[in-house]
């Protein structure tokens, strides 16, 4: 029998900008370890449709174990574990019926070092995003413009769509991920420093990627810095562990009152660089 998805009343208002497509990320109380080590602890966030969230805090407090919790890529470790529940438009994704495939599809992922494949060529990089996640039957010339487009690569590269994915700059390498991921139509979009490796022009053009996909894609990004969490995001989660703590939200707020009115004093010495 078909059940209506439980406790509809507790499930965040969708969509800031009507009309778009992304879906509302919710993670409940999610705690992680890797064999015994527990790296996350109860850990609650809402990433509305069509919002930008940025994840912040010092490094191994847990931000790309929790992204990864996100997508089921976690269970790929195989020591890992999971408590506690991600629900995406308020479905459970660990949900037994559900194929982990069906996840990654609507949930993409890039990573801090841009990883197209480097032999293959840009065309071929982009549908092997429909590949990865078994979405067969596009119009592949359609669905290569489209994402390249979206990804702001598009006039740059579409004379030159043979040539390989790894003649590409930094930056237009990550742009060209950002194409691949995006081929599947992705709900949600999960981004781990995806500038951290570039120049900043390359940053800024990856930012302004990140304005236009917006309407259309929620976006989770985690950044070490500082003024790109203040330009692209609607909402900041802070985390932190310490030696005998896992990782964990200290506070999560919209951006301007994470940055201009924080409530913890660690939130404070975080954003402004003492610590
Ligand atoms: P962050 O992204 O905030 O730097 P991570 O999520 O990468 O933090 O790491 C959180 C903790 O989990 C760290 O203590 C790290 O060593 C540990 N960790 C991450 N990945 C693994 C893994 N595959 N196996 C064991 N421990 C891991
Ligand atoms: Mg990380």
């Amino acid at each position: 029998a078909t059940t209506l998805a439980p406790a509809a009343e507790t499930q965040p208002l969708p969509a800031q900008s009507a009309g778009g497509r992304g879906s509302t990320l919710t993670a409940e109380t999610v705690s992680a370890w890797f064999g015994t080590h527990k790296v996350l602890e109860r850990v609650d966030l809402v990433m509305a449709a069509n919002s930008v969230t940025a994840l912040i805090g010092p490094s191994g407090c847990g931000k790309s174990t929790f992204l990864r919790i996100l997508n089921r890529m976690h269970e790929l470790v195989p020591s890992a574990q999971l408590a506690g529940r991600v629900l995406l438009d308020g479905e459970d994704i660990y949900d037994s019926a559900r194929r982990p495939i069906e996840t990654r599809r609507r949930v993409g992922m890039v990573f801090q070092k841009p990883n197209p494949f480097p032999a293959m060529s840009i065309y071929d990089n982009v549908v092997a995003g429909l590949k990865l996640t078994g979405v067969r039957n596009a119009d592949k010339d359609a669905v290569v413009e489209s994402s390249l487009t979206r990804a702001g690569l598009w006039t740059e590269v579409r004379n030159r769509l043979r040539q390989p994915g790894g003649a590409l700059s930094g930056g237009q390498q990550q742009r060209l991920c950002i194409a691949r991921s995006l081929a599947v139509d992705p709900d949600v979009l999960l981004m781990d420093e995806p500038c951290s490796a570039l120049d900043p022009t390359s940053t800024r053009r990856i930012e302004d990627t990140i304005g236009e996909l917006r309407d259309e894609v929620t976006i989770v990004i985690v950044t070490h810095n500082m003024q790109q969490a203040q330009r692209v995001s609607d909402h900041c989660a802070f985390f932190l562990a310490a030696e005998n703590t896992p990782g964990h939200i200290v506070e999560a707020g919209p951006t301007t009152a994470i940055f201009g009115a924080p409530r913890d004093p660690r939130t404070a010495d975080y954003v402004a660089g003492r610590f």
